[in-house]
């Protein structure tokens, strides 16, 4: 195959190449961001495997995501051929599951266990907490699973928290065995359970610990900064004196602290296994000398770190790129239109990324990729319209307009839960079908329906009268203040709020950004009063179009992610959206709430963020942006002006003010000139909207921000619209014009959004 030890030093400098050929003793590997940490962990298998003779079965590697595995054993293969696939690559929890299903007989697990995710647990701590006499005002099941996932990520049993200080430690510890108990009842492990019973197994048959130990004589773990106490005493129990272990990892991109990452263990590390051999590496391979200045900027103003300074050979390469747009919505047009221009100079998708800090900012951002015809996926995280909680919310305001719509009634009937089972569910479904009405109908007349209680009978009453009152809203105004009905009436908020969990909290922000596009769209839709459609029903057709073009582009993609998701990648060019004070760093992190570790942690973010790319970083913000629907205006983000100035191509001066970062943005449009026509085709340029095959075709340019030069329509002229289709113009008024689509109606339109025909 294609590894060969004596080409190694061509391939590594001379630490890694001391760390791929380091023997037994425990060995970590302490170095930031582009340093080859990955690198060496590959290299280090390949030579065992190859070199030293180690049998690839023998061997472990836990990587912090599957992507990263994948990724992982695809060198692997490339390094060793089938061999590499022998290998033991995976998470710890895919590791724990996979010894779980082998072994967990051993501690009364059934071979056949299910995992359970987040909302899965949620029910169960519901069903709990009734079985158990509590009412759902009196505990918030989603604050007690917190607690009970927090002790797990720590090793602690219930026993544990009756000890602890907390006054409640009690009652927490009490439903924490009660949940155990329903765990196991349905032969079920959660998330946590998979790292803590795999412990358990290991407690209770030491023959079978025995056999891992012997077999994972070689074990390495990536982004060591994230591991939790359960995962690291994992690690001691499989090898107790650490030799054949090596840890890789950098302290200044532990980012997981929420989810119980103790960054402490890193630096534990020499302690807890005499004899560590530390190695530590400077070298960058990644990224250019002025994108490492600005990483190192930011990073440098934590306190408690291993100071460390990265170098390159790369040069000192482009100028860093800013992008300061008035709304979200224009950085998002803008941040494409950069991203177009790239594509012209021949850059491929795949190596340009756009992150932002929380999921809710990916809206907007792929709208405008839409728009602009430039094919994009969404990594680690399911396209904004596909959510599933705005699928829920679409529902309610798609029954408001059609109450006939039985596929939404049945997908929100119980959505918050109302006490509307499957069985009630099947009954009505069978009188709608016998009476030949919708869902919604036999709900209000529930009381003819044979087979409900009295109870049930009341709760179907109450739903109709639920889409009843959502519809009232819809009628009368505007699509944000229907969605905004629909959020409140329908119970979805207060449902979120109660369970209280960060994912129900995310959920909640996805559904109010909802909220924020909808009046968003009422801004730039006036209602015609000659219109016979609804803005709301206009609205829910837009997004219906808007959702379905996604899978049929293949090719390759630009990614869009959280800055989380963006652990451990690279990308020649990535663009860090919403550098605003309250979104990045993070409103939590901030005033009252923000306790110091939090801003930390949030510039251990900005860090991993901009160490992503290789070559060109764009750091863009918008002046006022929707934010749960409610338009704000934020400053530009602490971490620009952490950047020294001359990074962004500014010579003599010391600080930052927001004139340059807007002077800084002018002059690189005009540099890009984005409106040239530069002999490039559009390869990967696709019309998302109005074609419906997937092969990329050309498509007009769009017109440079400056001078946006409206098309040349007059009435009576057909245009395309990305959304509507092709309509006929009847009257243009200013940069606006009003057009009459089949279908849709009378709609007031900005020029720049048609196109003749
Ligand atoms: P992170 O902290 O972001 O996870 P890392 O330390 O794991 O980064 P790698 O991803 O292993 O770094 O390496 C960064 C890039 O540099 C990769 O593209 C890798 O192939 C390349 N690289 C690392 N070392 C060398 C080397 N000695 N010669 C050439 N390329 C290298
Ligand atoms: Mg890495």
């Amino acid at each position: 195959m294609t590894f060969d030890r004596a080409t190694l030093p061509s391939l590594l400098n001379r630490e890694q190449l001391e760390a791929v050929l380091h023997g037994e003793d425990p060995l970590l590997v302490l170095a930031g961001a582009g340093s080859g940490k990955t690198r060496v962990i590959t290299y280090r298998i390949a030579d065992l495997v190859r070199s030293r003779g180690v049998p690839p079965w023998k061997i472990l590697a836990v990587t912090f995501t599957n992507k990263a595995a994948e990724e992982m054993r695809e060198r692997l293969l490339g390094l060793l051929g089938e061999e590499g696939g022998e290998v033991w690559i995976s998470t710890f929890h895919a590791a724990g599951a996979r010894i779980l299903r082998r072994e967990g007989e051993a501690i009364g697990l059934p071979r056949s266990f299910v995992v359970y995710d987040e909302s899965d647990q949620l029910s169960l701590m519901k069903r709990v907490l009734e079985a158990a006499g509590y009412e759902k005002r009196q505990i918030s099941p989603g604050v007690v699973l917190r607690r009970i996932d927090a002790a797990k990520n720590h090793g602690l049993g219930p026993d544990d928290l009756e000890s602890e200080d907390e006054a409640d430690g009690w009652l927490v510890a009490d439903l924490y065995r009660r949940y155990q108990a329903a765990l196991r009842e349905a032969g079920a492990v959660d998330f946590g359970d998979l790292l803590l019973r795999l412990f358990e197994l290991f407690e209770t048959a030491p023959d079978v610990l025995e056999r891992y130990r012997r077999r994972f004589e070689y074990v390495l773990v990536d982004e060591f900064q994230d591991t939790n106490d359960v995962q690291l005493r994992l690690l001691r129990m499989l090898k107790e004196d650490g030799r054949g272990l090596c840890a890789v990892g950098d302290d200044d991109q532990s980012i997981y602290r929420w989810r119980g990452a103790n960054v402490e263990n890193l630096l534990a590390f020499p302690e807890i296994f005499p004899n560590t051999r530390i190695i530590k590496l400077e070298q960058n391979y990644r990224s250019t000398q002025i994108i490492l200045d600005a990483a190192h900027a930011v990073i440098a103003k934590n306190p408690h770190r291993m100071e460390k300074k990265l170098w390159t050979r790369n040069g000192p390469g482009e100028p860093l790129g800013c992008i300061v747009a008035r709304t979200e919505r224009e950085e998002a047009e803008r941040v494409v239109d950069r991203i177009r221009a790239s594509l012209r100079r021949g850059v491929d998708p795949s190596e340009i990324a756009v992150f932002y800090r929380t999921n809710a900012q990916s809206r907007v951002l792929e709208e405008a990729f839409r728009l602009g015809g430039v094919p994009y996926q969404v990594v680690r995280g399911r396209s904004f319209y596909e959510r599933a909680e705005v699928k829920d919310l679409v529902a309610y305001l798609r029954l408001a307009v059609h109450p006939h719509s039985d596929v939404d009634a049945a997908r929100v009937i119980n959505k918050p839960a109302r006490g509307i089972g499957a069985t009630t569910l099947g009954r009505l479904q069978a009188a709608a079908a016998d009476w030949g009405v919708s869902l919604v109908e036999v709900c209000r007349q529930a009381a003819q329906v044979p087979g409900l209680s009295a109870a049930q009978q009341q709760r179907a009453r109450a739903f109709a009268d639920l889409v009843g009152r959502i519809a009232l809203a819809a009628a009368e105004g505007a699509a944000g203040d229907a969605a905004e009905a629909a959020l409140v009436l329908s119970g979805l908020e207060a449902a979120y709020l109660d369970e209280g969990t960060d994912e129900a909290l995310e959920r909640l922000e996805n559904l109010r950004e909802f909220v924020g596009a909808a009046r968003e769209w009422d801004a730039r839709h006036q209602p015609d009063p000659d219109d016979d459609v609804t803005p709301l029903a206009a609205f829910l057709e837009q997004i219906a179009l808007l959702g379905d073009a996604d899978d049929r582009v293949s090719g390759p993609k630009v990614s869009l992610m959280t800055l989380h998701a963006s652990k451990g990648l690279e990308f020649e060019e990535v663009y860090l959206t919403g550098m605003e004070e309250s979104v990045f760093p993070h409103v939590r992190a901030l005033g009252l709430f923000g306790a110091p570790e939090s801003l930390e942690e949030e510039r251990r973010l900005c860090y991993v963020g901009f160490t992503r790319a290789k070559k060109r970083l764009v750091l863009s913000l918008a002046q006022s942006r929707y934010i749960f629907g409610e338009l704000r205006f934020n400053a530009p983000s602490r971490f620009l002006s952490d950047v020294p100035p001359r990074l962004f191509g500014l010579e003599d001066q010391e600080r930052l003010r927001p004139a340059d970062l807007e002077e800084i943005d002018e002059v690189e449009d005009a540099a890009f000139d984005l409106d040239e026509d530069d002999g490039f085709e559009d390869d990967y340029v696709i019309d998302y909207a109005w074609d419906q095959r997937p092969e990329p075709r050309k498509r007009p340019k769009p017109p440079r921000k400056k001078e946006r030069e409206a098309p040349a329509l007059r009435a009576g002229m057909p245009a395309r619209h990305a959304s509507f289709g092709v309509g006929m113009i009847e009257a243009v008024d200013g940069d606006k014009v009003s057009i009459r689509f089949p279908g849709v109606g009378l709609k007031r339109v900005m020029i720049r959004f048609l196109e003749p025909v």
